[in-house]
């Protein structure tokens, strides 16, 4: 009797199958929830970006671009999203803008690439270069958020206009709040035109010049 139960019960599971469902433990959550905070180091914090999935970026990423430089660093660069060369390499700025942003470091701050930090808002390549959507810059945020925490930079460059946006909450427009200072969250930032920006309008490298003179100075 109980055979032919388990047996009517198999068959109407098979049913079930066949109709798309698919068996789901009745116990949503376990007991222990899972820690859902980001590690405290920055080792421990790209070991899981790197295996992050939460956005499509995910699927179509070859390597996660987390960031590079001195984990101690004063200044931090914040970029928009890994290009070709980045996803390629796995590190930020790599590319012609990179080959720019790392002259602006070493001839007008005098310091080396080394010296400083470089991410970007998002940490995988958008496809066909496109600028990063609202969900995916909010998705990867709590990454950069917990870099600058444990970072600690006295002075954040947003490079371009995604960057001043997500950084702040600001949409007005670059041109506008290049070269202004403010003060936010014990750090200072300062934004400025992107390189690659730069690369198509070189006229604009002056102004960017004055950015990095002020910022020289403020360190
Ligand atoms: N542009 C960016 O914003 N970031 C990079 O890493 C490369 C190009």
């Amino acid at each position: 009797m109980k055979n032919l139960k388990n047996a009517l019960l198999l068959k109407q599971l098979y049913r079930l199958k066949q109709l798309g469902y698919s068996y789901t433990s009745v116990v949503p959550f376990k007991e222990d929830e899972p820690d859902l905070t980001l590690p405290n180091t920055l080792d421990k914090l790209q070991k899981q970006a790197r295996e992050c999935h939460l956005c499509q970026l995910s699927k179509s990423r070859t390597n996660v671009v987390f960031g590079e430089g001195n984990t101690n660093a004063d200044i931090m660069f914040v970029g928009e999203a890994p290009g070709s060369n980045e996803d390629a390499s796995g590190k930020p700025f790599v590319g012609r803008s990179g080959e720019l942003l790392t002259k602006m470091i070493e001839n007008v701050l005098l310091m080396g690439r080394d010296d400083v930090y470089i991410t970007n808002i998002v940490k995988c390549r958008p496809r066909d270069n496109a600028d990063p959507t609202p969900t995916q810059a909010h998705t990867c945020q709590p990454y950069l958020l917990k870099q600058i925490e444990l970072i600690k930079p006295k002075l954040i460059v947003a490079l371009g206009a995604t960057a001043y946006h997500y950084l702040t909450g600001d949409e007005t427009n670059i041109s506008k709040v290049r070269g202004t200072v403010h003060q936010q969250n014990g750090y200072t930032l300062i934004p400025t035109y992107h390189p690659s920006y730069l690369l198509r309008n070189p006229s604009a490298k002056k102004e960017v010049f004055e950015d990095l003179k002020m910022i020289k100075e403020l360190i």
